[in-house]
Formats: structure tokens, sequence, C-alpha cells
């Protein structure tokens, strides 16, 4: 064993599917060396669950943003209850936020959700605190936002191209790959996985989502990220050490600075 183990840069522990077994899933954890984990709480109800995780477990850092689809919580209350809480120290990134057309076809949800995005990267910048973007089925739009705000953070569950991730590197991005990279059929995460700058790379679950190999179909928990980990250094014909070590310096250096 090297000095680090594994990280998991993305997981929703307040999620009640992780959160009411949060023992077992904390104990597997340590069973396979996941040493860090940032939970993401999408309400202000989970973040007062993640700050109870955390006083048990050092292990724990916490990030807390709004989701682009929750439209229901995207109220002034909630903007100004977030601006509040982002100056919090136990809070190492705003996020996870950001533009989800998947769901979302309605051209004036569109622009609504990136009034949304905006205010929070602003909030961000305020604090100078890195941000964590959900970006699906809006490569292009995420682009010309993220470069207007003239941020920092991280892509988290990158699934665009290679050089889409070249480009959102050249702004200030980090890219952070989940599940998907051990999915047969993922040949872009894949190619992503190889070619992003080492000292650009991170690795997550989003966890209770994306199951990676060989648990796909099952929930999913930080301790899986491992298995990330372990097909990204079959993918680049790295050490595992090597890996870890990279993975904790740019997790350190964006969120515990
Ligand atoms: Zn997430």
């Amino acid at each position: 064993m090297g000095k680090y183990g594994w990280l998991d840069s993305h997981a929703h522990l307040s999620d009640d599917t992780l959160f009411d077994r949060i023992d077992e899933v904390l104990t597997n954890c340590d069973i396979n060396h996941v040493d860090r984990i940032l939970t993401i709480c999408l309400t202000f109800e989970e973040l007062g669950k993640a700050f109870m995780l955390q006083e048990k477990d050092a292990r724990i850092d916490i990030a807390m943003g709004l989701f682009p689809t929750d439209t229901h919580l995207h109220t002034e209350e909630n903007f100004k209850k977030l601006e509040e809480v982002a100056k919090d120290p136990r809070i190492v990134a705003i996020g996870e936020m950001g533009l989800d057309y998947y769901w979302e076809k309605d051209p004036i949800k569109k622009e609504a959700q990136k009034e949304v995005f905006k205010r929070q990267i602003e909030i961000a910048k305020k604090v100078n605190k890195p941000v964590l973007v959900h970006s699906r089925d809006a490569a292009k739009d995420t682009y010309d936002l993220l470069k207007e705000m003239n941020h920092y953070g991280v892509m988290h569950c990158y699934s665009y191209s290679v050089e889409y991730a070249r480009e959102i590197i050249k702004l200030g991005y980090t890219i952070s790959l989940a599940g998907p990279v051990t999915f047969k059929n993922a040949k872009e995460p894949k190619a992503v996985a190889k070619d992003v700058p080492l000292d650009k790379l991170l690795i997550e679950t989003d966890s209770p989502y994306l199951t990676p190999e060989p648990h796909r179909g099952e929930k999913n928990e930080p301790a899986y990220v491992k298995h990330v980990g372990e097909y990204i250094c079959e993918l680049r014909d790295m050490n595992q050490e090597e890996l870890q070590q990279a993975i904790h310096e740019n997790y350190n250096q964006l969120f515990l600075k």
C-alpha cells in the first residue's frame, strides 16, 4: 500500500439510499481504502445530514448547490441561503450545478437553467471556491457559459469528447470520470481517460447512481470508486499508487487549499 488510498470526488451520502445504511457504506470505504469522499448536497436538509456525517467521519468533505432540473428549489430564499452557507469553511465547493437538456427541451426553461447556473457561479466566485458542473446534452451552452463566467472547478461525470475535454481544461476545469468509463460500450470516456493530463483528472462514483462494472445493476456506493480507478490505471497503463497520488494532489489543490 502506498501513502494514499482511493478518493471519491462526487457522492451523494445524504441520499436515503446511502444514508440509511451509512455505517456499512463507510466501513466498505475502510475495507477498500477510500480515504476521502466529497459528498454533494442538493437541499439544505441534505446539507444538515452531511454536517452530521462529517462530525463522525473526518474523511468527508461537503459541497452544496442547486441542481438544474430541481426548479422548485430555485427560489430567492434558497439563493440567499446558499450565499450564506457558501462562506462556511466546512463547504469546500459549490455545486453540483449546471445544465441538463436531456430532461429539458423547452428553450425558455433552458434559459432559466442558465440563469440559475450563472447565479451560483457568482456565489462561488465571491467566496473563491470551485464549482462542480453537471452537464448533460448541453455541451455548447455549458462551454459558452463557463467561458463567459471565467471561474474554475470540476466537470463531474464527464461524458463528452476528448476534444471538448481539452477545451474545457483550458478554461480551468478538471475532468472527473465516473462508472461509465468501465462500461463495455462507452468509447468516449475511455478515450478521455487516456487523454486527460494527469494533473487534470479526478475520479468519482456519483453514487447512488451510475454503478461501475463489475457491480452494474446494483446500487452504487463510494467504495466502488476503486473499480473506476483500477480501470483507468489499466487504460493508462500506470500503477495504482501513481494514480492515487495524482488524484489526491489534484483534489487537495482544488478543495483543501
Ligand atoms: Zn451528482
